[in-house]
């Protein structure tokens, strides 16, 4: 049974419980988001916030990745996210968070091996929205998905939702935060496709550190912009999205799978 920062099991009546908390004023709320366990650095930059203001429905923001361009081994885009973003995992470690990793796929039929950096999917139709008991799991209009710090209670209904296991709990006590991207014990978080930068007209750190080496294999952009470079890619490529069958519609795309 799954545990979260406060109760000792998830159930309809703890969830009814934080439900309660949730709405039981301003007051309790701040008291919610200071409580030990929910130890959150609370950057003042409107990065910290729930949705940037100036997410717009015209754009939906993409990354395709060539997995043909992606070696074993490489692990650049995994580095930059660690950087960027502050979190760290232990070799082999099963529990620590892990925004981005790469995932290696074995054909048995073909005896093809491919490696593939893998993160949140970012979905037109994310389930972890849709379960998620508070409203912190959200998607903007832009099409990334997110986590409200401030509002996660730690249930972790968004990480059984999610068909990609793209979601971590974060166990201990969170150091090396950076302001742009606060954590915090106690809470779920995933790759926000570096919201902090896009909203500041920069590219997700991963896909300029591949692009920074001899790979290349990552490009960003808006999907909705004919004229934009990963538009124009996919219009060119066989593109995959994993698990297509679900019907999520992922943001993140591959080719050469
Ligand atoms: Fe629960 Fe996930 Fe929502 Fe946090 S974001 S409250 S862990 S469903």
């Amino acid at each position: 049974m799954s545990t979260c920062a406060s109760c000792p099991e998830v159930t309809e009546d703890t969830i009814d419980h934080h439900r309660r908390r949730l709405l039981a004023g301003a007051g309790a709320f701040t008291t919610l988001m200071l409580a030990p366990g929910v130890s959150l650095m609370m950057a003042g930059s409107a990065d910290a916030g729930p949705a940037s203001e100036a997410a717009s429905a015209k754009v939906r923001w993409g990354i395709l990745i060539d997995v043909s361009k992606c070696p074993d081994g490489c692990t650049v885009c995994v580095d930059a996210c660690k950087d960027e973003n502050g979190w760290s995992a232990k070799a082999g470690s099963r529990t620590d968070p892990q925004w981005i990793r790469k995932v290696t796929l074995n054909d048995r039929k073909t005896g093809v091996v491919q490696t593939l950096p893998f993160m949140c999917q970012h979905s037109e139709q994310p389930p972890c929205v849709d379960v998620c008991p508070t409203g912190a799991s959200f998607k903007r209009a832009d099409g990334i998905v997110l986590v409200d710090k401030h509002t996660c209670i730690g249930c972790r209904y968004c990480m059984l939702a999610c068909p990609y296991a793209a979601r971590s709990f974060v166990h201990e006590d969170v150091r090396g935060q950076k302001p742009h991207a606060p954590r915090g014990k106690g809470t779920v978080e995933s790759c926000t496709m570096c919201v902090h930068r896009v909203d500041a007209g920069k590219t997700p750190a991963c896909v300029v550190a591949c692009n920074k080496s001899q790979n290349r294999s990552m490009v960003f952009g808006d999907l909705n912009d004919p004229n934009s470079d990963i538009a124009k890619a996919v219009g060119r490529h066989l593109v995959t999205r994993i698990r297509a069958d679900l019907g999520l519609y992922p943001g993140v795309l591959y080719q050469g799978l």
